[in-house]
């Protein structure tokens, strides 16, 4: 049994070492093993089905974005690009560092976008739109709970998540323990119930607008797009 500071700080080493290391290969475009790949590419789609709901609303100019666990800047990039104003933090120094090189190697003006090295929980600020993709697999359900309730009180208008859905439980947990081998295994991933999140959602004030789901052989990510309601 571990507390929300034990989880935080394995996961914030595994993201400063080995979990670096792999992901950044695999949110990269060089040579990855077929299972690498494949994720690679569920989390293309995950990143392009968001960005997807976000140019159809035609006003991402206009929009304060918060990228809550941005990684290597996958979805902060693009959505800078495309002109929105984005804040964009990690608790890995090491994924900001290769996120920043990546933004400033992509981005002919990287004004828009800011980058910080920050817990998720510690975020303050009022943003229009709070995202925050493939990060509550790393915790527990009742810390994931309480990270969407931080993550609500920063969104002014809308909450897009997405995390691994309870579902195909054991499929899953076996498949994505591929990822933590051995003695890199220094994280673990959790699955969490839809129906939990939805309630914490509406317990927060949103209601769910959009939703969507990525299912490729080792890659699962269930998308929520949660509009404030009140
Ligand atoms: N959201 C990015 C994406 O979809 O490309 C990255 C997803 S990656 C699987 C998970 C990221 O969450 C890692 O970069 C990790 O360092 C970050 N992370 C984990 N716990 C965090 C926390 N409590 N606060 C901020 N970032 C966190």
């Amino acid at each position: 049994m571990t507390n929300t500071l034990d989880d935080k700080a394995i996961v914030k080493d595994y993201f400063n070492a080995t979990g670096f290391d792999r992901w950044r290969r695999i949110y990269g475009d060089g040579e990855v093993n077929k299972v690498q790949k494949d994720i690679r590419i569920g989390h293309q789609q995950t990143i392009d089905t968001v960005i997807g709901w976000l140019e159809s609303d035609d006003n991402l100019p206009n929009l304060s974005i918060c990228d809550a666990g941005c990684g290597v800047g996958s979805l902060s990039i693009p959505l800078a690009q495309a002109g929105a104003t984005i804040f964009a933090s990690d608790i890995s120094e090491k994924m900001v560092t290769e996120a920043k090189e990546r933004a400033a190697k992509e981005l002919a003006d990287t004004s828009k976008l800011t980058f910080a090295v920050q817990d998720l929980e510690a975020l303050t600020g009022q943003y229009h739109t709070v995202i925050c993709l493939d990060v509550l697999i790393h915790y527990p359900t009742e810390e994931a709970l309480g990270m969407i309730k931080h993550l609500g009180s920063l969104a002014q208008s809308r909450l897009i998540l997405s995390f691994a859905p309870k579902t195909c439980l054991l499929t899953i947990l076996k498949k994505i323990g591929q990822f933590f081998p051995g003695p890199s295994k220094t994280t673990r991933a959790y699955q969490h119930k839809e129906k939990t999140i939805v309630a914490a959602l509406n317990e927060n004030g949103f209601k769910i607008e959009r939703t969507s789901m990525t299912s490729t052989r080792f890659y699962f990510s269930r998308i929520l797009e949660a509009v404030r309601s009140e």
